[in-house]
């Protein structure tokens, strides 16, 4: 494109040479004035169309140079859109990065890392919702609680390893035997708390009696065998959620006083 440029200046520059050497050629000295004077006022002389022509030739080297910055201009541009892009994807990804290491952390936040179960914080979380749901609309709540028994000689006997082995088939086990809407969680050590939403007290007694047998006829490898005893209750309109968790606890308390591998209800 530049070069089209100058090469059209040096051309033109070039015709119009000649044709100003034809006429001067051709005409008479009158004519020559005449026609001077038409294309240059007041009939300058040769100096001045010179000028004309280097000025005209200024003109086209200027073009091409400025043609030169504006495509340089449009060269960095274009690069500098790049990089910017470039920074965006990595922010983009950096981000979604994120997004997932915040969801992971929060996932942490609320599990216990051993069984994989909620974790006591966020147990009490949905425990207090539910409690004042239940306030609300009046819904059947149980609460079981259980503790495996004599947990501390099998630790003792087997290994915390083999203690912890154990602790993971149980929460499967209990997992396995209970409905997805009910809130499964380890409440602390060998203790854990299931709220089961919509299930009333005949619900929950059964339930319990079915996971007691059922983890009495679990084979776990690592301990010999395992029992565990359960309390259960149901929320009263009455209740807040320390009188409830403290009904449910005095059951448990009371299976393991009645020789444990056992369930307890309170109403
Ligand atoms: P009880 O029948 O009265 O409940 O007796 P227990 O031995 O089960 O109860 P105790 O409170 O005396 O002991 C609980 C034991 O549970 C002690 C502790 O070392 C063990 N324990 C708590 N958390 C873990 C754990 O994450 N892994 C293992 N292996 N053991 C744990
Ligand atoms: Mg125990
Ligand atoms: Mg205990």
């Amino acid at each position: 494109m530049q070069k089209n440029i100058t090469r059209l200046g040096v051309i033109l520059a070039l015709v119009f040479w000649v044709v100003d050497s034809f006429i001067d050629s051709l005409l008479s000295e009158d004519g020559i004035t005449f026609i001077e004077s038409c294309f240059y006022p007041g009939g300058e002389e040769l100096w001045i169309r010179s000028f004309a022509v280097l000025l005209f030739l200024i003109f086209s080297a200027y073009a091409e140079r400025l043609l030169k910055i504006i495509n340089n201009m449009a060269r960095e541009l274009k690069q500098y859109h790049d990089r910017l892009q470039y920074t965006v994807n990595e922010l983009q990804m950096e981000m979604a990065e994120r997004k997932v290491a915040i969801k992971e952390l929060e996932q942490l936040a609320i599990t216990d890392p051993l069984t994989s179960l909620y974790n006591r914080r966020k147990f009490d979380e949905l425990l207090a919702y539910e409690v004042e749901r239940n306030q609300r609309y009046h819904a059947d709540l149980s609460l079981i609680m259980c503790d495996i028994d004599h947990f501390k000689q099998i630790n003792d006997k087997f290994g915390h390893a083999a203690g912890d082995t154990a602790l993971k088939t149980f929460s499967n086990k209990v997992t396995e035997n209970i409905r997805d809407v009910d809130i499964f969680a380890r409440w602390g050590g060998e203790e854990f708390m299931i709220l089961m939403p919509n299930a009333n007290i005949d619900n929950a007694r059964s339930v319990a009696e079915k996971l007691r047998k059922t983890i009495e006829n679990t084979n776990i490898k690592t301990v010999s065998s395992l029992t565990a005893s359960f309390g259960v209750t149901r929320y009263n309109d009455d209740d807040t959620t320390e009188s409830f968790v403290k009904r449910v606890d005095t059951a448990l308390y009371r299976a393991k006083q009645q020789g444990r591998n056992t369930v307890v209800t309170a109403a």
